[in-house]
């Protein structure tokens, strides 16, 4: 606050006396030395330690012309910048009211403006604003990357696409993946109101515009699963774990039950010893665990899950062997495991499992676009992201 009324005071100073100028040129003899009543209202109320009043007043006597839509730009950037969006809103309105204003200084005066609307939260009226920028042809690239922004917010896929191809033709800047994201969000759309014509149409564009896209990939797999062929279900999901190895333990339970409803326990077997060798903490040590058990019994079971815990321990491996030994005949320690699984079940609980690569922001639950950043494709499994650094 008090930088702030640092940088105004000398500016409503100079603004009173511009005004005092202007006033003894206009009457020839009467000399005006003063700078206003308002200039001095700011003065007091900066003097009572009421900096809040001391703005507003200084603010108002900022007459708006030629000579100082800069300063009343430079003002309301900085109100935004601090947070004082409602102030930042009052500013540039009043900029935007005045007739005087050149193209070009009404057209930054609108950019701002839709940025505060942005900061407020009030999208629709940030939406009119970028809209008209575009019309006028002047800052059509922050518009539209503004307008992009509120479309993704608004899940208004269609509109996100249409700007994303706008923005590409302006800047030559690839957007390929938002766009692919985009396709998919559409096919999600319409698999779930049941057009399967139209998701698969969807998925199709996705593909064509990023040729290696694993979400269009999954959602692919999805359908043929819905529409029971597991078969080529289980083969794209093995394809989107090729396309990105991070991706592997996303589709891993798709293709157990993939490979469970054609009852190919064999096939499963192999898929998930050959995962467990190339890929360890995957996630396919846990469905092995339990197709052994299935097949040879709890015995070999908890063997082959204690083989695992000492190659590589994990909280899921521990819990699962826990869980497993708890169930095994005369076993005495179990109740001392038994009092060790809340503990570890909250330790699993509690941890962040995904992280954004671009800003670091931690989730529960995999993102295709990041909260935070806004970013598309970057969180990222935390296991994964530790063995890469
Ligand atoms: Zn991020």
């Amino acid at each position: 606050m008090q930088e702030l009324l640092l940088l105004l005071l000398p500016i409503a100073a100079a603004s009173g006396w511009l005004a005092a100028r202007r006033s003894m040129r206009t009457d020839k003899g009467e000399c005006v030395g003063e700078a206003g009543p308002v200039y001095f209202r700011g003065l007091n109320h900066l003097l009572n330690e009421e900096p809040d009043k001391a703005i507003d007043a200084f603010v108002e006597m900022l007459e708006v012309d030629s000579d100082t839509v800069e300063t009343h730009l430079a003002l309301g950037n900085l109100f935004r910048r601090r947070g004082e969006v409602e102030r930042a809103i009052r500013i540039h309105q009043n900029l935007i009211a005045r007739p005087a204003l050149t193209r070009e200084q009404r057209a930054q005066a609108l950019l701002e403006l839709g940025q505060d609307y942005m900061r407020a939260g009030l999208f629709d009226r940030a939406e009119n604003l970028f809209r008209e920028l575009k019309e006028t042809k002047l800052h059509v690239r922050p518009a539209l990357r503004n307008l992009l922004v509120i479309y993704e917010k608004e899940r208004d896929w269609v509109s996100c696409l249409e700007t994303a191809d706008q923005l590409e033709n302006l800047t030559g800047e690839k957007m390929s993946l938002q766009k692919s994201h985009y396709h998919c969000e559409l096919a999600q759309a319409a698999s779930a109101q049941g057009r399967a014509a139209d998701a698969a149409a969807h998925l199709k564009r996705a593909l064509l515009t990023e040729r290696d896209c694993v979400r269009a990939n999954h959602l692919q797999a999805r359908i043929a699963a819905d529409q029971g062929d597991h078969t080529t279900a289980i083969r794209m999901l093995r394809q989107t774990a090729e396309q990105d190895a991070g991706y592997l333990p996303e589709v891993l339970p798709e293709i157990v039950s993939n490979y469970r409803s054609l009852g190919d326990l064999q096939g499963l077997r192999t898929f998930l010893t050959e995962t467990s060798g190339s890929h360890p903490g995957a996630g396919a040590e846990l469905p092995l665990a339990d197709l052994i058990r299935e097949t040879e019994g709890e015995g070999a079971a908890s063997e082959y899950l204690a083989e695992q815990l000492a190659a590589s321990p994990s909280l899921a491996l521990l819990l699962r062997s826990i869980e497993m030994n708890s169930r095994l005949p005369d076993s005495q320690s179990s109740q001392f495991v038994e009092g060790l699984r809340p503990h570890i079940r909250r330790l699993l609980d509690d941890k962040p499992t995904y992280q954004c690569v671009q800003c670091g922001f931690a989730a529960k639950t995999l993102h295709w676009q990041c909260p935070s950043c806004r970013s598309w494709s970057t969180l990222k499994r935390r296991s994964l992201i530790e063995a890469e650094s």
